[in-house]
């Protein structure tokens, strides 16, 4: 049988068989009663690591935004946040749904970034005709590009010094570590646990709450964090609790989550270079703009006669054992699943359809 290569999401992974033995073994508790020491541990290793006063372990990352929405924002507050953004477009506008907090979009720069002058118009003055401008959401990784540190600081820095709440969607932050201590070290050597995390925190010390992702990148079945004051995770962890969140031996998930922030963060670069093998690989197909990847995620756009040929060329991939998404714009991702054999299959089963 041949060996399926998935390139749909970061989100498919299998947890390894050390991770699954972290899992058996993790001592539990009910949550709901907050004497879970696995979710406890994990929860304060989180927050440890990125330098916050307390985390929540919340089931999704959906949830994660939610409950840093409704925590940071009351009913009639806005939020400013990018067209892009998933936590406006990909979560079902739950923040309007649940909470009343209005999304103000922006649109994006081409770097993914929100112009600092469209942050400063977007902020409403205290009238009684407007929403309450309250937050500004960023993302990072956005759509797998990094968002440059300066531009982050200076962002984070505007939308301080003019009264607003800053969180973060870092569902992919560690990817964003990772690209970022790469660049700092210059391509020098892959940089290790120390310099990754150390970006992290750094990227994650320009907010006031940041959400992370276990269930991407990091390879664990299922969970996220948000990371925040205490008196705001007290909040968030009332909210989580509404939204059927509460759960109960979820120690078994966090051990999971515990593995993957030792053991799976500093080979997120195995899955960035694998991005650019894949990206190099598919150069000079005529139809195919392939952008240059900065973590894991590659996007080709067809035009042309390719154009209208995505859905084809999909079955043609499955035929050879590969998983994809997209129409005019097609997404692949690499992960803990994905190694340089299958990226190669990827590879030769697309030029083979398009005869390049
Ligand atoms: C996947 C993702 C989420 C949501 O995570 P789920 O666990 O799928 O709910 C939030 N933000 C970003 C940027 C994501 O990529």
């Amino acid at each position: 049988m041949t060996k399926i290569t998935d390139l749909r999401s970061d989100t498919v992974t299998q947890p390894t068989a050390a991770m699954r033995a972290a899992m058996l073994a993790a001592p539990l508790g009910d949550d709901v009663f907050a004497d879970d020491p696995s979710v406890n541990a994990l929860q304060e290793k989180i927050a440890g690591l990125l330098g916050f006063e307390a985390a929540l372990f919340v089931p999704t990352g959906t949830q994660s935004n939610l409950c840093a929405l409704l925590s940071h924002c009351q009913r009639g507050d806005e939020y400013i946040v990018g067209q892009y953004a998933h936590a406006y477009r990909w979560e079902g506008g739950g923040g309007a749904v649940f909470g009343s907090v209005q999304p103000q979009p922006l649109a994006h720069q081409p770097d993914g970034t929100l112009a600092l002058t469209d942050i400063e118009e977007a902020i409403k003055p205290d009238d009684a005709h407007f929403a309450r401008t309250k937050l500004l959401a960023l993302e990072n990784t956005l759509g797998g590009k990094l968002l440059p540190f300066d531009y982050v600081q200076e962002a984070t820095a505007l939308a301080k010094a003019r009264g607003l709440s800053r969180h973060l969607d870092g569902a992919r932050l560690f990817n964003a570590a990772v690209a970022q201590a790469a660049l700092a070290m210059k391509g020098s050597t892959t940089p290790g646990y120390v310099q990754v995390m150390a970006e992290a925190r750094a990227i994650a010390q320009c907010f006031d709450s940041v959400s992370v992702c276990f269930s991407k990148g990091l390879g664990a079945p299922v969970g996220s964090a948000l990371c925040g004051s205490r008196e705001f995770i007290a909040r968030a962890h009332r909210i989580r609790k509404m939204a059927g969140g509460g759960m109960r031996q979820s120690g078994m998930l966090a051990a999971a989550a515990s593995y993957a922030l030792d053991h799976h963060v500093e080979r997120l670069a195995q899955d960035h270079a694998l991005a650019r093998r894949l990206a190099d690989g598919l150069a000079g197909i005529e139809g195919l703009t392939v952008e240059a990847p900065q973590t894991n995620i590659v996007f080709v756009d067809l035009s042309g006669a390719a154009r209208d040929q995505s859905a084809a060329l999909m079955a043609h991939l499955s035929t050879k054992g590969v998983r994809a998404t997209g129409l005019y714009r097609l997404r692949f991702v690499t992960h803990l699943d994905v190694d340089p054999a299958g990226v190669d299959q990827a590879v030769s089963a697309i030029r083979q359809f398009f005869k390049a």
